[in-house]
């Protein structure tokens, strides 16, 4: 089916990344699920949810500081480096995809980046290692080095709207393509797993690779119930 393609858009989400050592955030044991998460509203209104954001932030960082990209993230910078992918959609915030070779043309963030922060009111971007340094030598989160404005971790959080840019460029991908890939993703966070439907609707061939069932099962000429990494890894070699 993908040499059959004119495009192919990759369509990526917290599984791709598991064979990394950062766990997805539906199967048993999530760490993610383990705390109330704090909305976008809240994170606004209260500094004690700042505090409580950032502590959060910089105990998960710890966990997954030495990530490196799977063989899923190097099967799909394969298909990229190939020519048939110009793209890959990502749910994903740990820029694994980034670091496995694509640049920022080439990955669409639907929930942003979680490996620098910006600027709520003007955007500028900020390390998170300047942050913790002060976050910790003062117990609070500095402001914008810039505007003084509140400095958030550079993902999409409850309650937040979707990136304008980014769901632009994927609808646009998603219009364009003739075969959509979509590797590690249950598809049921809305509004990110509308997308491969689209792509669906407009006469994309649709493939899931994915170890349980999506409910887009049913819709898709191919189904692998498998585990990402030894079948991605065929466009290695
Ligand atoms: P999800 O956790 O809902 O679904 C992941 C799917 O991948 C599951 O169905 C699971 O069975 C499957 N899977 C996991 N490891 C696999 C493997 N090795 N081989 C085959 N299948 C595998 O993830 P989602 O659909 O991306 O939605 C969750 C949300 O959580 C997203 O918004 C995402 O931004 C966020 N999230 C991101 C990360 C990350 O950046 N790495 C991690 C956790 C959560």
């Amino acid at each position: 089916m993908i040499h059959d393609a004119r495009m192919v858009v990759g369509f990526t989400g917290a599984g791709i990344s598991t064979e990394s050592g950062i766990p997805d955030f539906r199967s048993p044991g999530s760490p993610w699920l383990s705390n109330k998460p704090i909305s976008f509203e809240l994170f606004l209104r209260s500094i004690e949810a700042r505090r409580e954001a950032w502590r959060r932030k910089f105990v998960m960082d710890d966990l997954y500081r030495g990530a490196r990209p799977s063989q899923g993230h190097l099967g799909m910078a394969a298909l990229v480096a190939s020519g048939r992918m110009p793209a890959v959609i990502t749910q994903n915030i740990d820029g694994l995809h980034q670091a496995s070779g694509l640049s920022d043309e080439q990955v669409i963030e639907l929930h942003g980046n979680g490996t620098f922060a910006r600027c709520l009111s003007c955007g500028r971007r900020h390390e998170l290692d300047w942050i913790r340094s002060r976050f910790e030598a003062s117990g609070d989160p500095p402001a914008c080095v810039q505007c003084g404005g509140v400095l958030k971790s550079a993902t999409i959080s409850f309650g937040q709207s979707m990136p304008e840019e980014a769901m632009r460029r994927a609808r646009t991908a998603m219009a364009r393509c003739d075969l959509c890939l979509v590797v590690g993703s249950s598809l049921v966070v809305y509004p990110a797993a509308a997308f491969p439907a689209f792509a669906k609707e407009n006469g994309a061939r649709l493939v899931i690779v994915n170890r349980e069932p999506t409910p887009l099962d049913d819709e898709a000429d191919l189904v692998i119930r498998a585990e990402i990494g030894p079948i991605l890894s065929v466009f290695l070699s």
